[in-house]
Order: structure tokens, then sequence, then C-alpha cells
């Protein structure tokens, strides 16, 4: 024996041989009976999870937020205190490529936050981009099927992804987002994040805020051309991976300042009245114009996960993960996502997620769920296993209890994108492009329309001419030069 540790099996049985099976005679066969063999098989049975059906492929780090400023006016939460130093975790994916997907796609970004507050975690799910696809939680599940491979061809359908966005319109905004040079960034670290949601901030005197979170880049945006992205994914698929965990291993951490937008609980009204836009609508954004960004602090990664699985790959970041302080917000999207994300991580990690080692509060935690599925640890109370108790088991806190919501209206279902103008911000986004970076837009996209029935194309053209001449123009002419380039076609939908 060495001084290393002695090889056990997972029930600690020290293990004798770890090469040879257990066999009748040298040439076998196996005996059933060799039960350390038949353990080793059984777990290599069970190493995959199922994989996150949308941002599956991720890379994440863990960090520290700094509070610089003093926005206790507008929250009470703890996380926010002036000079507060919270550690914290970010996990960056693409959103429709599989695990095995290359990290330079063209695609939005996840730009997932959890921070580990002293009364409790903090998750700000959010992304690189301000908006989204879509304002209902009744088109997600369509929108991501359009994301993912064709039930018939298994592959990706460009004829679905513009037939969705071209009967959607409130699409319009993220996608010339996309198509954008941001919609390539070269690293996590050279792109922004946002809370893209609209949430709100209660303070210590009942006053509610609505609020958008923005993080900037320090380290500059960075971005990649369609075509420099095929010559980096021919020489690696893991760029992110590689740049993001590199970057820390030298010692270089990325930083990012942190912004909220305030708007006056009762202000949403006047919002909508004077734009025409829900202040909750997650296709549009509010203008700085209008709600200035106000500093929160600064943002650093500064540790790398030491196992890739346990860590990120398992940790499970939920918007209805809030704390005193920080509410939700009428916004539809959110409002379905505070059921479905925590319904993906009990369906893919299990029903303790939240006791695993990444995803568990560094506050003490007290609850009186029972049992279920590989509970980790022992109550330090048993008797107190139901409430109300005379044991002295945990009680509950009015002092946190949030201020009431002021919603009203009558039950029904609403079609505000019918009515809602889809148009004037992409334009302002559009009008922000230089020359350049319009021609680049036009030729993402005039790519990514390739083998597109032409009925499909002419029906997405019309807004974007609704847009900006210029925009459909420049479009239009991009497909001329794509169609003698481009000999590719989408069959995936022939059949229809
Ligand atoms: P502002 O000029 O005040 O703000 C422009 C914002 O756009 C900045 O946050 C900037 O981020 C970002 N931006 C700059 N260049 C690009 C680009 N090429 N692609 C994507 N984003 C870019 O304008 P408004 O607030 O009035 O918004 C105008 C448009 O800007 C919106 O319609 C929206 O499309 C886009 N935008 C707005 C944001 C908002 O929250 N108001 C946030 C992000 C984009 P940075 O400082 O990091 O360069």
């Amino acid at each position: 024996m060495t001084d290393r540790p002695r090889l056990t099996t997972s029930a600690g049985a020290p293990v004798a041989d770890n090469q040879n099976a257990k066999t009748v005679g040298p040439r076998g066969p196996v005996l059933l009976e060799d039960y350390q063999l038949i353990e080793k098989l059984a777990h290599q049975n069970r190493e995959r999870i199922p994989e996150r059906v949308v941002h599956a492929k991720g890379w994440g780090a863990y960090g520290t937020l700094r509070v610089t400023e003093d926005i206790t006016k507008y929250s009470r939460a703890a996380v926010f205190k002036p000079g507060a130093e919270t550690e914290m975790l970010a996990r960056f994916s693409t959103v429709a490529g599989e695990q095995g997907a290359a990290d330079a796609e063209r695609d939005v970004r996840g730009f997932a936050l959890k921070f580990y507050t002293e009364e409790g975690n903090w998750d700000l799910v959010g992304n690189n981009t301000p908006v989204f696809f879509v304002a209902d939680p009744y088109k997600f599940p369509d929108f991501i099927h359009t994301q993912k491979r064709h039930p018939r061809t298994n592959l990706r359908s460009a004829t679905a992804m513009w037939d969705f966005w071209s009967l959607c319109p409130e699409s319009l905004h993220q996608v010339t987002i996309l198509m954008s040079d941001r919609g390539l960034p070269q690293t996590p670290m050279h792109m922004n994040g946002y809370g893209s949601h609209t949430f709100s901030l209660w303070n210590d005197e009942g006053e509610r805020f609505w609020v958008k979170f923005h993080f900037k880049t320090r380290q500059g945006h960075k971005h990649f051309t369609n075509d420099e992205a095929v010559q980096v994914i021919g020489k690696s698929r893991e760029t992110y991976q590689e740049a993001l965990f590199g970057t820390i291993a030298n010692g270089q951490f990325p930083q990012w300042d942190m912004f909220i937008q305030v708007m006056p609980e009762m202000e949403a009204i006047e919002f909508e009245k004077k734009t025409g836009w829900s202040a909750f609508d997650l296709t549009k954004v509010w203008p700085h114009g209008d709600y200035p960004l106000i500093k929160v602090g600064e943002m650093e990664l500064n540790r790398n996960a030491e196992n890739y699985f346990a860590e990120i790959e398992q940790s499970a970041f939920n918007p209805s993960n809030v704390v005193p302080g920080i509410g939700f917000s009428p916004d539809k999207m959110l409002q379905g996502r505070l059921f479905s994300y925590p319904d993906a991580h009990r369906y893919r990690i299990g029903t303790h997620y939240d006791t695993l080692e990444v995803n568990k509060p560094r506050c003490p935690v007290h609850h009186y769920h029972r049992d279920g599925e590989m509970p980790t640890g022992l109550r330090t109370n048993p008797d107190a296993y139901y409430e109300p108790n005379s044991f002295g088991g945990p009680v509950e806190d009015p002092s946190v209890q949030e201020p009431p919501h002021r919603y009203e209206g009558e039950v029904g279902r609403y079609d505000f994108r019918a009515e809602a103008d889809h148009y004037s911000q992409p334009r302002a986004l559009f009008n922000m492009f230089d020359e350049g970076q319009k021609s680049r837009l036009f030729s993402n996209i005039a790519t990514a329309m390739a083998g597109v029935p032409q009925e499909i194309v002419d029906r997405q053209l019309a807004h974007f001419d609704k847009v900006d001449q210029a925009y459909g123009d420049g479009v239009r002419e991009a497909l001329r030069h794509a169609k003698t380039e481009n000999a590719s076609v989408d069959t995936s939908h022939a059949a229809e």
C-alpha cells in the first residue's frame, strides 16, 4: 500500500482489484457476483442527467458583486446595502444548441446570475439582450420548437424560424439584435447582461418601484462575423469555455458595471399611455432618455469551478428566487418562467436540487418540506415536522412581508401584441448602426434565410420595410447576392 487513499465501493468496502473481472477460468464468463464491476457499469449508465431543453451549452464561474452606490431608497434588499460584497455564480449559455454545440454560434446568450445573499439566494436569469422574441408564455414552447430540430429531418429549420418570426412581429426587435454584430459575441466576457424582464424593488417604507437590471461589460464589446466564426469553429468548438476558464485561471478577472432603471409604481400607466407599450412587455426596452441608468456597483468573476458537472451543469437558476426587497412584475413571460424554471430543475436534477453545494444558500435554511427523492442531511429538530407546533420549529417573519401589488382589471385573455407598435424600437436600434453594421445585418439575415420559401421571406421583408425602407431594401439586395453564392436549400418543410 502507498500513502494514497484506498479505493472503495460507494458503500465504502475496500476494492482489491480494479483491473480484472471475476471469471470462471482466465477466459470467462464473468460472474454476476462481481458486484464491484456491476456497480461500476451501472454508475456509468447514470453519468448523464437530461440536458436543459434550452440553454444546454453553458460556461460559468464564481465571483463577487460589490455595491458601490446607495440604492436603499428603492430596495431594502441586504444585497444592495452600500458596500455589501456578495458571493455569486454566473452561468452563460447559448439558447438553441445542444451540449455538444459549438460555442461561437449566432444565438442569444443566457446571462444567469445567482447571488448568495444573507437573506437567501437571489437569481437574475437574464440574457445578453434587453428584450426577447415573444411577450406571452403561450408562445415560448412554440418559439423554442422553431429553434430546435425539425421532427422529420432532425435538422435546424430556417423555414420554421422565419415562418414563426414573420407571423409574430413582436419578435422583430430581438431578431434585429440577433442578426446584428451583437448576435455573435467573441466570449462571454465581451457582452452585456440584462435582466430583460421588468422586476420590482420595494423599500423599508413599503414603496414599490418597477426595475430593469443592466450589466455592462468592462472588457468592451467584441464580436465575430459569420465568416470569422466559421474559421473559429473549424479550430475549436469550445472557445467560450477556453476563454472564460483560461482568463480566470490566469488571474485576469472579468468585470461588469451593474445599473438599474427605475420607474415609480404608478408611472407604468402613464408610460403605456405615452408610448403605447406596456412597461411589462418583454419585447420592448425602457428608453434610457426617459429612464436613465442608475449605477449600483460592480460584478467580478474571479474563481473557476472545481467540477464542471457538479457546479455548472447542476447549477439551477430560478427567476422565482427573490429576496426581501426584490419582487416580480405582471410581465407575462416572467410569470410563466416563475413556474417553468423550478419545474425544469425538479425534473432534471431532482426534488432537492437546492441542497446541492452550488445551489445551497449560504444563509441558514429552515422549512417543513419532507422526504422525497434523495434528501440530504438530517433535521436538527425532528419533533418539529409540521407547523404550527409547540416544539421550537421555525416560524414566519412578518417583518419581511412584501407590500401588496396594486393589480386591477377583468380576468381575460388580452392580445396587446396586435395593437402595440413593434417597429419604433427596432427602428431606434437600426438608426444606431453605422453603414458597416447595417451591411452585416443585411447579409447575416440573407444567409439565415437560405432556402426559406419566398412567401415567408416576403412576409418578413414587409416587417423590415415598416422599420425602415432601407432595412427591407438592404435585405433584398443581400438576398440577391446570397442566391448566387449560397446553394444550400432548406428542405425541412418540403413535404408539406
Ligand atoms: P440609447 O442610445 O440611450 O441606448 C442605446 C443602448 O443600446 C445602450 O445600452 C447601448 O449599450 C446599446 N447599443 C449600442 N449599440 C448597440 C448595438 N449595435 N446593438 C445593440 N445595442 C447597442 O437608446 P435608447 O435607450 O433610446 O434605446 C434605443 C435602442 O437601443 C432600443 O430600441 C434598443 O434596441 C437598444 N437598446 C436599448 C437598451 C435600453 O435598455 N434602453 C439596452 C440595450 C439596447 P452599450 O452602452 O453597452 O453600448
